[in-house]
């Protein structure tokens, strides 16, 4: 038995946390916000976040970073990935020395480019092999009512992957393996972004052959990158690539945000729209700057980009993609 602590009760946060309990943990769940934390400890609920879910009452909620952490030798971090530096620095005193530290976390950092992993070490000052992430295609709603996936723990510790596939493996939740970190995290982080761009396709009216055309392409510039950072291509055909951007695309709340842009709404109203951090909105641009950093081609995170924040309109990031002067492979 493992005592865990997850930091973060939005939709993502909760549901792990019942895997957790639900694998036979006890679980402390860190919320920002007291009526949140009460209603999970009376109710055994997290309505505002994942509706009509009844939770395990081995989960226990709690506002108290000191609370949530006591004891705890494995730490699950789910805030938006734009808010991890500075939470964590409120945090890291407060973890086990040997704490296991795992990252729930698909983004990529805006202004240093760094990975969650990377920014857990800065922050943290722990080593690499202490630091896991889960990541697959992990579709809270679905996870919460029970619906079967499989997902990945990866690790360059071996030893602790398997402690941590052994702490969160229940009938509906199937943990993998994997020691490439780099190519898991950037899987998650690049589909987000992936998935904003199909959902504007989606919206806008295209069918089948555009948005395979967009998975397939996508796909490519991420492990295009992925390469060049040092991850192993084969990662991308795996459950934290293309199993992860076949989910977010047909159903996340990034394909949801670009929907509603391919439908011609503002970003104010998708935003409205959502009502949940959409994690590729801003990790287009930390992505693309990281791509353009090591000389990456990355065509669709670029016009994602150009659309979220530079206000290009979804039609015309779409003629410069087909107008593309490179060589296709
Ligand atoms: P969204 O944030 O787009 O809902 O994606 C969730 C996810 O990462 C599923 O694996």
């Amino acid at each position: 038995m493992t005592h865990a602590a997850v930091l973060g009760a939005g939709s993502w946060g909760t549901v792990f946390a019942k895997i957790l309990a639900d694998a036979g943990n006890p679980v402390r769940l860190l919320a920002r916000r007291q009526s949140v934390a009460d209603e999970i400890n009376t109710s055994h609920t997290n309505r505002g976040y994942i509706p009509g879910a009844r939770l395990p009452e081995a989960i226990t909620a709690t506002t108290d970073p000191q609370e949530a952490l006591a004891g705890a030798d494995l730490v699950a971090l789910a805030v938006p990935s734009q808010s991890l530096r500075d939470n964590l620095a409120d945090w890291k005193d407060l973890l086990r020395p040997d704490a296991t530290v795992i990252s729930l976390m698909k983004g990529i950092e805006l202004g240093t480019t760094k990975r969650m992993s990377e920014v857990i070490r800065e922050v943290a000052d722990i080593p690499a092999d202490q630091i896991a992430l889960v990541t697959g295609p992990n579709l809270a709603p679905e996870i919460a009512q029970e619906q079967l996936t499989a997902a990945v723990v990866a690790c360059t510790d071996h030893d602790r992957a398997k402690r941590v596939q052994k702490a969160v493996a229940t009938g509906y939740f199937r943990p993998y393996t994997n020691p490439d970190v780099i190519g898991c995290e950037l899987g998650g982080a690049v589909k987000n972004v992936i998935s904003l761009a199909y959902g504007m396709a989606a919206g806008m009216g295209m069918g089948d052959n555009t948005k395979a055309t967009l998975i397939t392409r996508g796909l490519a510039e991420t492990t295009r990158l992925g390469v060049e950072l040092g991850a192993d291509p084969l990662t991308f055909a795996g459950l934290a690539g293309l199993g992860d951007l076949v989910a977010t695309c047909n159903a996340g709340r990034n394909r949801a945000f670009g929907e509603q842009l391919g439908m011609g709404r503002t970003m104010a109203q998708a935003q409205e729209a959502t009502n949940q951090t959409v994690e590729g909105v801003k990790s287009c641009r930390s992505i693309r700057d990281l791509a353009r950093g090591h000389g990456v081609e990355m065509p669709i995170t670029e016009q994602v980009e150009r659309v979220c924040h530079e206000g290009v309109p979804v039609r015309q990031a779409v003629a410069v993609l087909m107008a593309r002067q490179t060589k296709p492979e």
